[in-house]
C-alpha cells in the first residue's frame, strides 16, 4: 500500500495543526449569541470519506454536540471521476430547530454538498453550516459557498485520512496521491 504512493500534499502534523485552527473558529461561532446557551449542536459528517476528519475535529471543539449520520456515493468503484451523487443512508432524527454543522471531506464538483444541504434543510435546522477539509480549484467549488475550509489544493486525485481510491487507502495518516500506474485504469475509463 505504501508502495501505491507518489508523493505526500499534507503531511499528519499539517492536517492536526489545520484542524485546531478550524476547531477554534468552529467553537467561537458556535458560542452564544450565535447558538443559544446549553444548546446542543449537531455535526452530521458524509460518510465514508469524512469520517476520519470528524472524528479529529470533534475531540478539539469544546461544545455540546450530538452526531447524525448520512452516507453519500459519488465515486462508485475504481472511478477518480464523480458520477453523480446519491444518498444512500440518512440517520439524521431530531435536527429541527438545532444548529447542524455539517462535514464533508473534500469539495469538488460541489454535487455532494448541494444533495445533502437540500435534503437536512427540509427538516427545518435552525442553522445549517457546512465545514470540508479539502477544497479543490474547479468552478462547480467556486460556486459552493462553504463556511469552513481545511485547505485549496490542485486538482489532482488525493487519497489517505479518509479518502479512498476503490475504498482502499482510508487509514493513510497523510493525504497523498497515487501513482499513475495504480489509478491510470480508472482515468481511462
Ligand atoms: P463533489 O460532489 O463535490 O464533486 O465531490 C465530493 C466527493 O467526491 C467527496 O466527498 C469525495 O468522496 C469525492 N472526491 C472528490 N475529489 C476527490 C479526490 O481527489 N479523492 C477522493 N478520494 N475522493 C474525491
Ligand atoms: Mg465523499
Amino acid at each position: 500500500m505504501l508502495g501505491d504512493i507518489d508523493r505526500i500534499l499534507l503531511a499528519q502534523d499539517h492536517i492536526q495543526q489545520r484542524i485546531g485552527e478550524l476547531a477554534r473558529q468552529i467553537a467561537a461561532d458556535h458560542m452564544p449569541p450565535s447558538v443559544p446557551d446549553g444548546s446542543a449542536i449537531t455535526i452530521i459528517p458524509v460518510l465514508t470519506g469524512a469520517m476520519v476528519f470528524c472524528a479529529d475535529l470533534i475531540r478539539q471543539l469544546p461544545l455540546r454536540l450530538r452526531i447524525s449520520l448520512m452516507t453519500v456515493s459519488s465515486y462508485p468503484g475504481a472511478s477518480t471521476q464523480t458520477q453523480g451523487s446519491q444518498i444512500l443512508m440518512q440517520r439524521i432524527d431530531g435536527i429541527r430547530g438545532r444548529h447542524v454543522l455539517l462535514i464533508d471531506d473534500i469539495l469538488d464538483s460541489g454535487g455532494t454538498l448541494r444533495l445533502v444541504r437540500q435534503s437536512l434543510l427540509k427538516h427545518e435546522p435552525a442553522g445549517l453550516k457546512t465545514c470540508v477539509l479539502l477544497r479543490k480549484p474547479t468552478a462547480g467549488a467556486r460556486q459552493t459557498p462553504v463556511d469552513y475550509v481545511g485547505f485549496d489544493i490542485p486538482d489532482e486525485f488525493v487519497v489517505g485520512y479518509g479518502l479512498d481510491y476503490d475504498d482502499y487507502y482510508r487509514n493513510l495518516p497523510d493525504i497523498v496521491t497515487l501513482k499513475r500506474h495504480v489509478i491510470e485504469g480508472a482515468i481511462a475509463r
